[in-house]
């Protein structure tokens, strides 16, 4: 059977000023698919979700959904919807509101829905979000991993046949991201409707994703299974943006002196300010193991697998999964102690994210967008 493309772009371009942003882009997006966007900040991520949704107008090419083009098809009438990384719930409604606002917008056969039909699909929505009973709460008094549920829920409640996420967990913590990414994933499964989502976080882009879109510099450098982006790498761009590395959230105290995993390193880097937030890059057979009670961290061992010259195991250590490889084996529940060379932390500067909505993604567009959702007729 033929694969069935809800959404085929085909040689988009697009410049802002002098600067090529995307550079004849060309991807076909299957039905029911989790497809990610994959790369560093800059890279022309947020711009093709955008042309997607229609918001902006690509400079060349064509965007075709389910076969038929859609240039110039304004956002509302796509069958689109985006959940963006802050989550602009609208402050003055509570939660049910909030879900209800598309719906009220929404006419079935020319008809609008009845209330009763609004809360039957609101229900249904904070049901899948796991916020049941939330209906009458204030937004604003709600945590940030549960607004972006009600992002979420909104979002999901007009039925739209794509969601586009761009970066929808960078705001939340650790811990709550890897539960939303998995809750996510659920939720794309239950529904079987296509997620396009942006990241410039590997390891979210690898573990939630059907398919993976690397990008730099306006142009796709490669398109494929997570498995086979990992292992196959096309270029030294994808093989160093994908390699196998452990990326921590770190502080440098002082020159040559790194906090992460709750401990504080010799390292090789200097010149960031006093207590800089960071990144830490740690090579997975960079790290040595030693007797738990003389490592500067500990963690727990949850898998290992054989590779054939090496161990790959995964190391619990403060809510962080670490890879580490090793020709000694542990088994699986062994509680290890960590040491790290200073020349095998690599500290780098964290990424700015700065007009990810800028002056292009205003808050109006989506209220614009929300406001005019009508349903196909069925
Ligand atoms: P990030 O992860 O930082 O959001 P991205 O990969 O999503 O990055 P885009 O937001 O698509 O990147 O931006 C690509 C380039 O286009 C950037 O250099 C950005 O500054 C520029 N750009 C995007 N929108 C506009 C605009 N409306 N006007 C001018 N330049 C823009």
């Amino acid at each position: 059977m033929e694969d069935n493309f809800i959404i085929e772009l085909k040689n988009i371009s697009k410049k802002f000023g002098d600067e090529v942003v995307l550079d004849d882009i060309n991807l076909r997006i299957k039905d029911g698919e989790f497809i990610t966007f994959l790369g560093p900040s800059g890279c022309g991520k947020t711009t093709t979700l955008r042309i997607i949704a229609g918001f902006l107008e690509a400079d060349g090419g064509q965007v075709l959904f389910d076969g038929k083009d859609i240039n110039s098809l304004p956002p509302h009438k796509r069958q689109v919807n985006t959940i963006f990384q802050r989550y602009q719930l609208f402050q003055h409604l509570n939660v049910y509101e909030n879900i209800a606002f598309g719906l009220r917008n929404k006419k079935v056969n020319g008809k609008k829905l009845k209330e009763k039909e609004i809360s039957k699909k609101v229900k249904e929505m904070l049901a899948l979000v796991n916020l049941k009973g939330f209906e009458r709460r204030d937004v604003t008094l709600l945590s940030g991993g549960q607004q972006q549920r009600v992002a979420i829920a909104r979002a999901l409640a007009v039925d739209p046949k794509i969601l586009l996420l761009d970066e929808p967990l960078a705001a939340l913590d650790l811990k709550l991201r890897k539960d939303m990414q998995v809750e996510l994933k659920n939720i794309q499964k239950r529904l079987g409707i296509t997620f396009i989502f942006v990241t410039h976080d590997q390891q979210e882009a690898l573990s939630m994703s059907d398919t993976v879109v690397v990008m730099n510099e306006g142009k796709i450098q490669q398109i494929g299974k997570p498995i086979d982006i990992y292992n196959e790498p096309k270029n030294a761009f994808v093989a160093d943006f994908i390699g196998e590395s452990n990326i921590l959230d770190g502080v440098m105290l002082d020159d040559y002196k790194a906090k992460f995993s709750g401990a504080v390193f010799q390292c090789l880097d200097k010149g960031f300010a006093v207590n800089e937030k960071v990144d830490i890059v740690i090579r997975p057979e960079d790290v040595d193991i030693v007797p738990i009670q003389e490592g500067s961290i500990k963690g727990t061992i949850t898998s290992n697998t054989f590779k054939g010259i090496h161990f790959e195991m995964i190391v619990d250590i403060q809510n962080f999964k670490w890879m580490i490889q090793t020709t000694d084996y542990y088994p699986v529940g062994s509680e290890i102690g960590i040491e790290i060379e200073p020349d095998a932390i690599h500290v780098m500067k964290k990424s700015e994210y700065s007009g990810l909505y800028g002056d292009y993604s205003s808050f109006s567009d989506e209220l614009e967008h929300l406001s005019d959702v009508e349903a196909e007729e069925e």
